[in-house]
């Protein structure tokens, strides 16, 4: 069955590592259209806005969306990209895989937990005001049906993915309304799912627990803020920005992004990594139920990072964005 997909390239290292995605994908053997759209800062030059509405008409028509990192011009008005996405298709579910690569960050070599991070509400709500002078205020804003809605991702999540545990991740000690609300929500949604294992961490005891047995948490659901500092984290114990990939889920649409911005110190350049929007892509063919040409590239990848020891720049090695691709395509073709 042949997929069609909006493609958004994005600003800086964008198409280029969307470009080489787009090669990986044809080499699995997944048959996919592309519908490319443009958005991101450049777009918001000639159109005077960053995300004009046939992107958002596409991916409500083709259900699924792969994107590029896009850059939200500074001090010109203009709302994050990322941030409208989000809201407009209330992708409710941010899923971070994090997950080592043979011989990249030995260290910490084995690591396989999955980030489930609340979307849409928290501190990210934008309730700010400055209440007199000198006093400024954040509302952090929880309610019960998103966390009733996160933990249940998380649960179902975990069934599907073989996993044993879920771990809900807070500050319920301080904040007991409203991180207690998701507490007890999580509670509540447990026992819908008598075989995942359920568990309980505070915020800054997990930042330790990262770095001690990080696999021991398995799948974590968590807050927006407390979720986007901990993958973060996640990604520096895995090799860094270069190679986590990331989706971003809602009932009726899925976008898939890797975490990276738009590096734009290296746009041009011809040496941005582009595994993590590839392993972006490999979660996308996952979601379409395209699970053999997704198994042939998470195969490939480990065979180029571990037998082959192949490496772009940001990891140390030498090779040009299309080199590695290169290396990948001919692996994904025998995997
Ligand atoms: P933005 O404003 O779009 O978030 P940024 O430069 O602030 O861009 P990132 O794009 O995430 O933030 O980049 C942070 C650093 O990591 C930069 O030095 C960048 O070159 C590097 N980097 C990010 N992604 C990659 C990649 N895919 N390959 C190689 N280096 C990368």
């Amino acid at each position: 069955m042949s997929h069609t997909i909006t493609l958004i390239p994005g600003d800086g290292i964008g198409p280029e590592v969307a470009d080489a995605t787009k090669r990986a994908l044809q080499a699995s053997g997944a048959r996919i259209t592309w519908e490319v759209h443009n958005a991101g800062a450049e777009v918001a030059e000639q159109r005077g806005t960053t995300l004009p509405p046939e992107v958002l008409e596409s991916i409500r028509r083709n259900k699924v969306a792969l994107k590029g990192p896009i850059g939200t011009p500074i001090g010109k008005g203009f709302k994050s990209v990322n941030v409208t996405l989000r809201q407009e298709l209330d992708l409710y579910s941010n899923v971070r895989p994090i997950r080592s690569l043979p011989g990249v960050e030995p260290r910490f070599e084995g690591t396989d937990i999955v980030i489930v991070r609340e979307n849409t509400e928290d501190l990210y709500a934008g309730l700010e005001l400055m209440i007199m002078p000198g006093v400024a205020q954040s509302i952090k804003l929880i309610t019960e049906k998103c966390c009733r809605r996160i933990c249940e991702y998380a649960f179902q999540y975990a069934e599907r993915m073989n996993r044993k545990r879920v771990t809900v991740v807070h500050k319920a000690n301080i904040m007991k309304l409203s991180d207690g609300l998701l507490l007890e929500t999580f509670r509540q949604v447990a026992q819908g799912h008598p075989r995942i294992e359920p568990a309980e961490v505070i915020v800054d005891a997990c930042a330790m627990q990262f770095v001690r047995n990080a696999n021991k948490l398995d799948v974590i659901v968590t807050e927006n803020l407390y979720g986007d500092i901990l993958s973060d984290l996640g990604a520096g114990l895995v090799g860094g920005l270069g190679i986590v990939p990331g989706a971003n889920i809602g009932s009726d649409a899925a976008v898939f992004e890797a975490v990276h911005g738009s590096a734009p110190d290296i746009a041009g350049k011809g040496i941005a990594n582009p595994t993590a929007l590839i392993q972006s892509a490999v979660m996308m063919l996952h979601h379409l139920k395209e699970h053999e040409a997704g198994a042939k590239i998470e195969r490939a990848l480990q065979h180029v990072y571990g037998e082959q020891a192949a490496r772009t720049t940001d990891l140390g090695g030498t090779l040009t964005t299309k080199q590695f691709t290169d290396a990948l395509c001919n692996a994904i073709a025998v995997a």
